[in-house]
């Protein structure tokens, strides 16, 4: 039953195969013999399969799971450096058919305020993001075919990238919306979209069902083989996720990763990130209704398995998790995280009013963007506003064969540089800037080949005086 090839969702996310992936990982998780030979495999930074990965994720011998954090620190910093990418979700538009009973979208909240950017409000709202120095966005909005549209959708991404403001520019739109066909598929593609982001929420296909009560997303299997349709649609960067507690973490890891293999399998690239979610507390949603909630240690461990299992994916994090949770995790595997995010529709341009919410969640980390970009540099990480690669069309398996030879940190490291001294010039306040400029001078020594090094002092020197988007 179990084929990874297969393109129906309940062959390649086989619920026997994860059954029995748990079994195995149970029988194992004191199998010190085992858990060296896996150890030793993830080493050679090639990835493990969703077996292997489950054995680490079960391990209870305490040295083994020191080695294994230790692993993933390494494997992070092989790969990704000190480097932290940034972006900013963008809500457009809360109106839902759907019934998910995790999220306060869902079509019976009658009392949660109905909200839809108009184009001049998306304007608005870019404008507010691009004076905060963002670069990068995940554009978001519910599922309802009258009201959001794919040509709402793609009107909204087009406004986006047209907004030129002061020295702004959003220069990669990624997007988050519900499971739709090739031809919209394709259509998003032409529209220069980066990243399309879906998360499967539980890949339990009996627990979706009854999470998603009502609504188009009830299919579990239209849902789960969006994936298929994207890259068929000509999307070759695809985010997966998973909302963690609302399944067993367990089930929801090995299935996870099933569907990474799955993705590899079928189309040669597997996922370009990963995002771990956790359920939060949001308008008529109380997290605790739901069991399968994940504490921070547990959090920790799944982030760190997931950086050994597939070295060369992405991994994203969000404003749902506060400073002290990121800091935790941000040097197991984390490459990507949101700054200063809304999750309300036409947060940025104006604060809403208590008694106007539309947000989809809390938010438990509130500093501002440039509060943000000081603490990751007193942290010791880069953080960067790249959005390079799909610009020079370095994506899907072009991408993933840069990222798999390590020639991916040669355009990585000088962006980060470059893109962090704009943000420096027009958007940093007077401290974050002295931190800032001594960063970028010491990390200049960093880069090994010395013509590399002489353009990017000549690109920094170019941003100090006024030119802008440079990029390797
Ligand atoms: S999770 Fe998405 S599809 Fe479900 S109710 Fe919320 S906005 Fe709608
Ligand atoms: S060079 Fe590419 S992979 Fe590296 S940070 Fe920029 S966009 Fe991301």
């Amino acid at each position: 039953m179990y084929n990874p090839k297969s393109l129906k969702a309940e062959e390649f996310i086989s619920h026997e195969e994860v059954l029995e992936t748990l079994e195995y990982a149970a029988a194992n998780k004191h199998n010190a013999a085992l858990i060296d030979e896996i150890l030793e495999k993830a080493k050679r930074r090639k990835g493990l399969s969703h077996r292997e990965a489950a054995v680490l994720l079960d391990c209870d011998i305490e040295e083994k799971n020191q080695e294994i954090y230790r692993l993933a620190e390494q494997i992070k910093k092989d790969f990704y450096g000190n480097r932290i990418v940034m972006f900013a979700p963008l809500y457009l538009s809360n109106y839902c058919v759907n019934g998910c009973v995790y999220c306060p979208y869902h079509a019976k909240n009658k009392h949660i305020a109905r909200k839809k950017l108009a184009q001049e409000d998306v304007a608005r709202e870019v404008c507010a993001l691009q004076d905060m120095g963002h670069k990068r966005l995940a554009i978001e909005a519910g599922e309802d075919p009258v009201n959001n549209p794919i040509e709402y959708i793609l009107e909204c991404v087009k406004t986006i990238y047209s907004i030129k403001h002061k020295n702004g520019a959003i220069r990669r739109v990624n997007v988050n919306i519900a499971a739709t066909t090739v031809e919209n598929y394709r259509k998003l593609k032409e529209a220069e979209i980066g990243t399309y982001i879906l998360f499967q929420e539980t890949y339990h296909k009996e627990s979706y069902e009854k999470l998603h009560p009502t609504g188009p997303k009830h299919n579990y299997a239209y849902h789960t083989e969006a994936m298929d349709r994207a890259m068929e649609g000509g999307i070759d960067d695809v985010g997966l996720g998973v909302l963690f507690g609302l399944e067993l973490y367990r089930y929801e890891f090995a299935a996870l990763l099933m569907h990474a293999e799955h993705l590899e399998a079928v189309h040669g690239v597997g996922p370009h990130t990963i995002s771990v979610p956790r359920v939060k507390r949001a308008d008529d949603i109380d997290p605790d209704v739901f069991d399968n909630g994940i504490d921070d240690d547990t959090f920790a461990k799944i982030i760190a398995c997931i950086r050994i299992s597939v070295p060369y994916t992405g991994m994203i994090i969000s404003t749902r998790e506060s400073k002290a949770c990121r800091e935790r995790v941000l040097h197991l595997g984390i490459s990507q995280i949101s700054g200063a995010s809304r999750t309300s529709v036409g947060g940025y341009y104006e604060p809403e009013k208590e008694d106007e919410c539309s947000e989809q969640f809390d938010v438990s980390d509130n500093r501002t963007l440039d509060e943000v970009v000081r603490w990751l540099m007193e942290l010791g990480y880069i953080p960067s506003f790249c959005t390079a690669c799909y610009r020079e069309g370095r994506t899907g398996d072009r991408f993933m064969s840069l990222c798999k030879s390590g020639q991916i940190q040669n355009c990585c490291h000088p962006n980060a540089l470059m893109t962090l001294q704009e943000y420096l010039m027009d958007y940093a306040s007077e401290d974050t800037r002295k931190i800032g400029e001594a960063l970028i001078q010491a990390e200049l020594k960093n880069i090994p080949k010395e013509k590399v090094r002489h353009l990017v002092e000549e690109n920094l020197q170019n941003i100090r005086n006024g030119l802008r988007d440079f990029r390797l």
